[in-house]
């Protein structure tokens, strides 16, 4: 090269770094978040002005939000990935064009959860950077909470402290908003008065809101971890939440089918445009949905470390102890479930055994597969079907999602071996309703047809009929409240399980 001659200025990507949020701004900085249901953010709203954070969740997902992020981010990228961008961009707009791009970079942060992996996930905060630039608010702060450790001390500056205070409120937050929902939808396709369920879930939220709101403050270590696997603050709440739950009357011998939602976490957990609404769409579709849990993601992140420590998959100094350590830390976790469920008289759901899932999934997806819900889509498939928890599955794949295009390939080998499993996988573009809910709707007419021979049977074979338990019902007004809880009796549908519980428990038919 010639004396003189001008070398290209070259400008080398750099990835995003967030410029620091520091303890000083906490107080003039409101921390945005989202990507659950109301109900879960409401909680963790709760949990965070606890801590003396400023908090809102973000406005719920809108069609709208997929324009917007269809045109800021690689078109490639999966439906959540566009959604959420889109309606982070869409905030960030309207605050911008209300009160400035430097007002916005001031006032607000953005926390997501992040981590590594093989699929989009590993990858949001990518997207979320190239939208900022799009909009010319490189300087506005974004931080990654890693999924998947309980104290990771300051993040970004010390203005959001990830301790183990800050990680047992959201996490209890969670597990408490999912014990909510289980409730809500459990009741409301039997309410008798239209919108009773809507006004308690209200009234419930918003009870343990101030109840997140108030929690004690244990310290930031094993002190808070200690308070919280033993306190009964949240089980004493829980047991009034259920008393509010009691004063709504249900008809138990409606007869619809029950639909498994499955799939990528955040699509099958949403409950708005990003899904098509398709809980609440078959609830009108005359069925009772069973939803997905966070609980059951957070048992999730758990086992593979100890799935592969039994299998000497992962190296640690003392495994004998590694792996005590690791069940300990899964049999509290699901003793605090369940006894959070029981303050509920264990109306919601209990956990799925994680091994169990993991061992029913092997002959067709391998454990050690990662991205999306690996192995779990397949496993909670085969756990309900052999369970008879449920007439049909109804797995909500995100367009362009990597994780579950093997699982959906992987679920038509499970379909040879179980050609009667009712299973509904549904692609989720965002722009595609009517072809996506007439899918679910053909697998739903087979399951509403299951679900009323069910029925039929049950009446059939012990002696009973409706006439017989409505004037049952009349001298014992117990049976159509609620929290009345009918055991499971080896069916799928309610209303069947219903009929064999009079008949076992109470002795009534032949
Ligand atoms: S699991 Fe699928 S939808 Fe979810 S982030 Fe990964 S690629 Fe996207």
């Amino acid at each position: 090269m010639g004396q003189g001659t001008q070398l290209p200025v070259v400008n080398h990507y750099t990835a995003y770094k967030a410029k620091p949020f520091t303890r000083a701004q906490r107080k003039d900085v409101t921390i945005l978040y989202g990507g659950l249901t109301w109900k879960h953010e409401r909680l963790i709203q709760g949990a965070l002005r606890n801590l003396k954070y400023n908090a809102e969740p973000l406005p719920n997902i809108q069609r709208e939000d997929l324009d917007a992020g269809k045109e800021m981010i690689d078109v490639g990228a999966c439906s959540p990935t566009i959604f959420t961008t889109g309606n982070l961009v869409n905030f960030l707009k309207k605050e911008a064009a209300k009160h400035g791009k430097e007002e916005v970079n001031r006032k607000y942060v953005y926390v997501t959860a992040g981590a590594c992996g093989p699929c989009r996930f590993g990858q949001y905060h990518e997207s979320y950077s190239m939208a900022l630039d799009g909009l010319g608010l490189r300087d506005f702060r974004m931080l990654l909470m890693a999924q998947d450790e309980l104290d990771q001390g300051e993040n970004g500056g010390s203005g959001l402290e990830v301790n183990m205070s800050l990680m047992l409120g959201l996490v209890w937050a969670a597990l408490c908003a999912d014990l909510l929902g289980d409730l809500e939808y459990l009741i409301r396709p039997y309410e008798v008065t239209p919108g009773q369920t809507e006004k308690v879930l209200k009234q419930s939220v918003e009870y343990l809101y101030e109840l997140f709101l108030n929690r004690p403050s244990r310290g930031e270590k094993y002190g808070a971890l200690a308070w919280h696997l033993t306190t009964n603050y949240f089980t004493k709440a829980l047991r009034e939440v259920r008393k509010m739950w009691d004063t709504i009357e249900v008809d138990r011998l409606r007869v619809k089918p029950k639909v498994k939602i499955t799939g990528e976490f955040w699509l099958q957990t949403h409950e708005g445009d990003g899904n098509y609404n398709i809980k609440r769409w078959l609830e009108q579709e005359n069925s009772e949905v069973i939803p997905p849990a966070v609980a059951v993601w957070f048992d999730y992140l758990m086992h593979p470390l100890i799935h592969r420590m039994e299998h000497r998959h992962a190296y640690a100094r003392h495994p004998k102890a590694m792996q005590f350590t690791l069940k300990l830390a899964e049999r509290l976790y699901a003793a605090t479930y369940n006894r959070l469920r029981r303050a509920l008289a264990s109306l919601p759901n209990e956990l799925p055994d994680q091994a169990e899932l993991a061992r029913l999934a092997e002959p067709f997806f391998h454990f050690e597969l990662r991205g999306g819900e690996g192995h779990m889509l397949i496993g909670k498939a085969l756990y309900v079907y052999h369970h008879k928890k449920a007439h049909m599955v109804c797995e909500l794949s995100p367009y362009s999602c990597m994780p579950n295009t093997m699982s959906i390939g992987a679920m038509a080998n499970v379909l040879g071996k179980y050609p009667d499993l009712l299973y509904a996988p549904i692609e989720v573009k965002g722009d595609s309703d009517v072809h996506a809910l007439s899918r679910c709707q053909m697998i739903l007419t087979e399951a509403k047809r299951r679900a009323q021979t069910e029925f039929d049977d049950a009446l059939r074979s012990t002696g009973l009929t409706i006439d017989k338990i409505r004037q049952y019902e009349v001298e014992h007004p117990e049976l159509r409240k609620a929290t009345y809880r009918v055991p499971h009796q080896g069916r799928a549908g309610s209303a069947a399980n219903y009929v064999l519980h009079l008949a076992s428990a109470r002795g009534l038919g032949k």
